[in-house]
Parts: structure tokens; sequence; C-alpha cells
């Protein structure tokens, strides 16, 4: 009697787990083909518009008083990247520091074998021109070691950071890290528990490391965008009317 027990228990568990495998394995296959979509630019732009710069989509309704912004940028300039499109990355980031109200203060990380800090939180006018600035430096994913330094000049008081800021990081990147990879996920983790919201440019037709920029991202349907190549990111930048408060500034000249 006992062995059919343990016989009906056996068979019972396998059976168990192997529909449980067929169901997890089937929702990521989907939820990973979900994530490789890439909507058209207006889309996009809508998005980044509702989310990144938090504008309402109803024009009437009065834009709440809000804490100005720190924004950080962190650039992949691995090999997987080409040198050509890390240039139209540059030039859209250049273009997208226009669309944040101007009291906003931005910084950068560049990483490819290492993580730098090109520029610690400044005004967009010197962000615009630190940017340009930045050459391309080839090499491994270290996406990690990028998000360690992220969290350290966020913490800094020598960082321009403010503390009454609110906290964004933007990530320009083509997919998966290959250093230290196990540490990504948890330092992405480490950030958003400091209150930083991460967002994810996610550049490319079909990305290896989809599911790993889409978990650092602090959701998939506010902060993780798809476009299929860097043309497309300036594309979808260009989209994007300018914070209000330029066009007057420069109506004003
Ligand atoms: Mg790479």
């Amino acid at each position: 009697m006992a062995a059919m027990k343990v016989f009906w228990l056996i068979t019972l568990l396998v059976v168990a787990e192997e529909a449980m495998a067929g169901v997890f394995w089937e929702t990521k296959d989907k939820a990973t083909e979900r994530l490789q979509i890439i909507p058209p630019s207006e889309e996009t732009a809508k998005k980044m518009e509702l989310f990144l710069f938090e504008r309402p989509s109803f024009r009437l309704v009065k834009r709440s008083i809000k804490r100005p912004e720190d924004v950080l940028f962190i650039i992949d300039s691995s090999k997987s990247v080409p040198e050509a499109n890390f240039t139209r990355g540059i030039r859209a980031l250049q273009n997208l520091v226009t669309k944040f109200r101007p009291n906003t203060k931005f910084a950068a990380i560049l990483f490819s074998t290492k993580a730098k800090v090109m520029f610690k939180f400044v005004s967009p006018q010197k962000a615009v021109k630190n940017l340009a600035g930045i050459r391309y430096h080839s090499g491994f994913t270290n996406t990690q070691a990028a998000l360690r330094k992220a969290g350290r000049l966020f913490a800094s008081k020598k960082s321009g950071a403010r503390g009454y800021a609110s906290k964004r990081i933007f990530i320009l990147s083509d997919g998966q890290s290959n250093i230290k990879k196990q540490n990504t996920l948890y330092l992405a983790y480490l950030l958003k528990d400091m209150g930083v919201e991460v967002f994810v440019m996610a550049v490319g037709q079909r990305i290896e490391g989809i599911n790993e920029l889409a978990m650092v991202a602090t959701s998939t349907d506010k902060h993780l965008y798809r476009v299929g190549q860097m043309e497309e990111f300036i594309k979808v930048v260009n989209e994007i009317p300018n914070d209000p408060s330029y066009d007057k500034f420069n109506s004003r000249r």
C-alpha cells in the first residue's frame, strides 16, 4: 500500500512539474517576444512624453508643480554598438536634454569594459556641450559597473545632485551585459530602492539581452522604450515637442 502511495505521489509530482514547466516556458517566451516588438516612433514619442517628461496628455490640464529632476544618462559604448551609431545616440541625447524642463540637471556615465563618469550634474546648456565631448570607447558591456557608479553619484554631496530633486536614470543600450552580469539586476534594484526611476532606451531589431534591460527598467509599460536602430531614436526625440519654456526663451531672443 505504501509503495502504491509513493508511486502515485511521484507520478503526480512529475506530471505537475512538467505542466508547470510548460506554462512557465510558454509565458516567458511570449513575454520576451512582446518585448522585442518595436512600436511606431510616434507611439514611443508619446509614451516618453507621458512618462519620462510627465506631460499631461490633455492640454487643458494644468501642470502640477513638480520637483526639479536630476537626470543621469548611462551610455553604452560597448563594441556591439558601432561607432557611427554611438555618435548618433549622443546627438539624440543632446536633443533629449532640451525636452526636459530648464531646471533639470544632467550627468553622464559612459561604459564599456569599465564605467566612467563623463560629467557630474550640470545645467542643460553645459550638458549639451559636455555630451559633444564624449568619445566612443569600445569594449565589453559592463552595465553593473555603470549602475554602481550611478548609485554613488546620486548619493554624493559633491556630484551636484540635489537631495530634493527626483532622481532619474536614462540608459541607452543595445543589450545584455557580459561582465559580472550577476550584479546587474541587483544593482538596478538597489538604485530603485534609493528612489531612482530607471528608464531604458533599448536599441536593436532583436535584442539578445532584452529581458535584462526590461528588468533593469522600473517598469516595462512606462519605463522601457524600443527602437530598431539609432536613427529611429533620433526620430523619436525629434517628435517630442521641446519644453514650452524653451520655446518662450527662444522667441524672446
Ligand atoms: Mg554590448
